[in-house]
């Protein structure tokens, strides 16, 4: 039986949806020499090594490193450089035999045929959709590099951030999490001449930037704290915060920005791969766990993730029911998914939940709706509000007091 053609960034996806820890296992086994929650750290096949653990495969983003050779990627190039000692990235022409071998290898693990065969078209356009997708995650990346190092830089912004939601130091350097922030040298200029050597073709292509009418770029996120979403140990996607530095402008209003995909009228530039369908710290799921939370926000999604919860977050109310198809089979193994929304005067919160419960029991998943139990703050507020006549001045900062979301649960020390 011959399987119906797909688009190709479906293939590669299906291809590398496999936990690399699994793979890390099965290929590299006894060169694992050491493992913590996070990190397997492994003995390179591919370069001589006194401390016998300079590979890490990285569970939580799901992509590996070996500083020993400088190279590195996702579960597909950690196949093509265990079997064949090159890790193909996003460089042009035909794709060599050795990714070739390793995307064949992967597919024979999925159930499913070799590129050659399944894809619509011909495979060497299908290749060239790939290395796109490629280059522009590996700009992306890059530019997540740029804008950590800025909010390093900036203790004001720094202060403001750990103040405001108590993320702690190590969990901003391995999130990457930063500040979009122009300084001297503007973050474009550093992508285009740094090692990378992006085009500002594919430095649209991320979203990351807008063209301009006078064939320049601008920067999307202006002032706002970026947060990368990973998977397969690279950044795919990102979403903006507003902060008291981003410009008092109309279109700066909403407190959090994702960026923009492409569609059928606009944004052209942006590339395929581009897609907002993906949920923070989505990449867990594919380490099976148990359970998984599922919460609203993505600064409530790292603070759950820093306590050692397996977490992901539409970083929504509700999950677009578009989505489901996609998460459906991936929570299938999960025993219990537990929904944790914010606590807020309006049950918004609470609504999405309670929807989103309903959706995941008609499929047969146990779910569990946690109500987050309120602080001295939030119940003050309560009664204040309570005893105010509506539309009063001062209604608007009580609601936002009488809200609890996990990221302040934990914050509150709790
Ligand atoms: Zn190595």
């Amino acid at each position: 039986m011959t399987e119906p053609p797909i688009d190709v960034h479906t293939y590669y996806r299906q291809v590398t949806d496999i936990d690399i820890g699994e793979i890390a296992h099965e290929l590299l086994g006894g060169r694992i020499t050491q493992q913590s929650r996070q990190i397997l750290f492994c003995d390179c096949p591919n370069h001589r090594s006194q401390s016998h653990r300079s590979l890490h495969v990285w569970l939580d983003k799901q992509g590996w490193f070996c500083h020993g050779c400088g190279t590195g990627g996702d579960v597909l190039q950690l196949v093509e450089f265990v079997r064949h000692g090159v890790a193909t990235r996003g460089h042009s022409g035909r794709m060599p035999d050795s990714h070739r071998d390793a995307r064949d290898f992967l597919a024979a693990r999925a159930g499913l045929s070799p590129l050659s065969k399944a894809a619509s078209g011909n495979m060497e356009e299908s290749e060239e959709n790939y290395r796109m997708a490629v280059r522009v995650r590996e700009a992306l990346t890059a530019l997540a590099d740029v804008y950590h190092e800025r909010l390093l830089g900036n203790a004001e912004v720094l202060g403001w951030l750990r103040a405001k939601y108590r993320i702690g130091d190590e969990t901003l350097e391995r999130l990457k999490i930063g500040f979009a922030e122009d300084g001297e040298a503007s973050a474009a200029r550093i992508l285009m001449e740094g090692p990378g050597g992006f085009t500002l073709r594919e430095l649209t292509a991320t979203s990351a930037f807008r063209p301009t009418p006078q064939d320049g770029i601008v920067p999307f996120f202006d002032r706002r704290i970026v947060f990368p979403y990973w998977s397969r140990g690279r950044v795919v996607f990102m979403i903006g915060r507003r902060t008291p530095w981003t410009p008092d402008q109309e279109w700066e209003r909403s407190k959090y920005k994702k960026l923009a995909v492409r569609n059928e009228r606009n944004h052209e530039h942006v590339a395929g791969c581009i897609r907002n369908d993906v949920l923070y710290n989505e990449d867990v799921l594919l380490t099976r766990p148990e359970r998984v939370i599922i919460t609203e926000g993505v600064t409530d999604c790292i603070s759950l993730m820093e306590h050692g919860f397996p977490v992901v977050s539409p970083v929504t109310v509700q999950i677009r029911e578009a989505d489901w198809e996609r998460l459906l089979p991936k929570l299938a193994g999960v025993k219990t998914v537990y929904i944790c929304q914010d606590n807020e005067v309006s049950e918004a919160g609470m609504h999405g939940a309670l929807k989103t419960a309903r959706i995941l029991a008609g499929h047969g998943i146990a779910t569990r709706v946690a109500f987050l139990p309120l602080g001295d703050k939030q119940k003050a507020a309560r009664q204040k509000l309570a005893v105010l006549a509506s539309g009063a001045a001062e209604a608007d900062e009580l609601m936002a007091d009488a809200k609890i979301d996990v990221n302040e649960f934990f914050a509150s020390g709790k």
